[in-house]
């Protein structure tokens, strides 16, 4: 550990190491464990945390084939500073070619019910394919990201998947994830430096205002409520924001 974070700050490392410890118990407890790297940046802190202290979890990424030429670029310089290969999972080309003759190159933009099955072809199937048979998967949400991830948990029974749900970066606030990044001078998308806190898909993602919502740059176009790709999904969500009302004062 210590070669890891020589030279953080006391609490930073603090932070590091309580994340390490997660990702070794998941390990410990669900044997084997992925990780699903969205190349955000806390998959950069994620990252560099699981290929320098618990390597026995393997990283995979989504390219849904609409991604910003920025996120390919950033893919390889990830694996050309840890001289490892991030697996890549890719959607089906035949569920693509029906869905794009069906709706349009751009048609999830035409109503929520297209948007989804976008996602549930380019995003939720590989998904689904790259955490069968696993243990647990490792995500890296924070609170900090939006009101319904502020009431999410650090280990949950994800029965979307069928496995565990692990989210070792959930306290974590952003001013220390980009702390960790800049003093381990890691990779990072260079989107970032131009207003985008959170980067998936090109056309469903844009850049925010100072003081707005991180996610709020996500299918901008949609309510609030429904902006998520179907790996969080809302229903969980939602039941956990109508339990807390329930007990909140
Ligand atoms: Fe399709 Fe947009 Fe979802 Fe990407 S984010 S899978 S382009 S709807």
């Amino acid at each position: 550990m210590n070669s890891l974070v020589p030279d953080l700050p006391k609490s930073l490392r603090a932070r590091a190491e309580d994340s390490i410890s997660r990702l070794r118990a998941a390990v410990s407890d669900y044997k084997n464990v992925c990780y699903a790297n969205s190349l955000g940046s806390e998959s950069m802190v994620l990252t560099d945390l699981i290929w320098e202290a618990v390597p026995e979890i393997e990283i995979f990424s989504i390219d849904t084939g609409r991604l910003y030429p920025e996120t390919y670029d950033l893919i390889e310089r990830v694996q050309a500073r840890y001289g490892r290969a991030l697996r890549i999972y890719y959607p089906d080309g035949l569920d693509m070619e029906r869905w794009v003759g069906e709706n349009g190159i751009n048609g999830f933009r035409d109503g929520l019910k297209q948007r989804h099955s976008c996602c549930a072809i380019r995003k939720v199937e590989p998904f689904r394919r790259a955490v069968s048979g696993r243990g647990a998967w490792v995500t890296g949400i924070r609170r900090g990201q939006s009101a319904s991830r502020a009431l999410a948990a650090p280990v949950e029974w994800d029965s979307e998947y069928g496995l565990h749900k692990v989210s070792p970066l959930l306290d974590w606030p952003e001013t220390e994830i980009w702390e960790y990044i800049r003093k381990k001078r890691l990779p990072y998308n260079t989107l970032h430096d131009s207003g985008f806190p959170s980067i998936g898909c090109a056309p469903c993602t844009r850049a925010v205002q100072p003081g707005e919502d991180e996610r709020s740059g996500r299918w901008w176009w949609e309510r609030a409520d429904s902006r998520e790709c179907g790996l969080h999904p809302r229903h969980r969500i939602a039941g956990a924001l109508a339990g807390s009302q329930k007990t909140q004062p």
